[in-house]
């Protein structure tokens, strides 16, 4: 595969930067280097992206590679990072907890939390992340186990009311240090 120049002007680099840090709505692929040091390295050859099977990482702003979780979970295979020739990646070996910093929060118009009964996120979370806690004359509600939670985005796409989102206030707790 060709490698393609890295061209991007520093200017333009750096304002994309701090849109991405505004923002902070953008998820790399997992395992990427804090986002500074992401956006240096990368040459937008989109290997990393042609490697996905799981078809949930894609070229995004700038020409760089951004996860994109309404099109289903990361299975945090690493193929990925393996295929990436310019460092833009954390070296191996490469553990399921250090991925990523985000994590993922339930909204306030999950069915569950509003007497309808749904437990679709507890069903596809292979960490068991989600459980139900019953209540008296109502739908049991979700728990998320942040702890557990890989942030592998699996449950984002599945959730009928698009109740679940990627949650980068988690980092404090889990002692982990922003993407910047
Ligand atoms: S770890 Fe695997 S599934 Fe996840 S983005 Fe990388 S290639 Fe795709
Ligand atoms: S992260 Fe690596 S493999 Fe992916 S586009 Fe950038 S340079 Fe290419
Ligand atoms: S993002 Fe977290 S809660 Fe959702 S499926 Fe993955 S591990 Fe489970």
């Amino acid at each position: 595969m060709n490698q393609v120049p890295n061209t991007l002007p520093d200017r333009n680099r750096r304002a994309l930067l701090r849109r991405r840090l505004r923002s902070g709505h953008v998820v790399r692929p997992p395992w990427a280097l804090p986002e500074a040091v992401f956006l240096e390295n990368c040459t937008r050859c989109d290997d990393c992206v042609k490697a996905c099977q799981e078809k949930v990482l894609m070229s995004g702003d700038g020409g760089y590679p951004e996860i994109d979780f309404s099109r289903g979970g990361c299975a945090l295979c690493g193929d990925c990072a393996e295929q990436c020739r310019a460092g833009a990646f954390q070296a191996p070996p490469r553990k399921v907890e250090s991925a990523w910093t985000h994590r993922v929060s339930i909204k306030s118009n999950c069915m569950s939390l509003n007497s309808v009964v749904c437990r679709t996120c507890g069903d596809v979370c292979g960490e068991h992340a989600i459980r139900f806690q019953l209540k008296v004359g109502g739908a049991a509600a979700p728990l998320l186990d942040i702890s557990a939670c890989t942030g592998c985005g699996e449950c984002i796409a599945l959730c009928p009311v698009q109740a679940i989102q990627v949650d980068f206030s988690e980092i404090d707790h889990l002692g982990g240090s922003p993407d910047a």
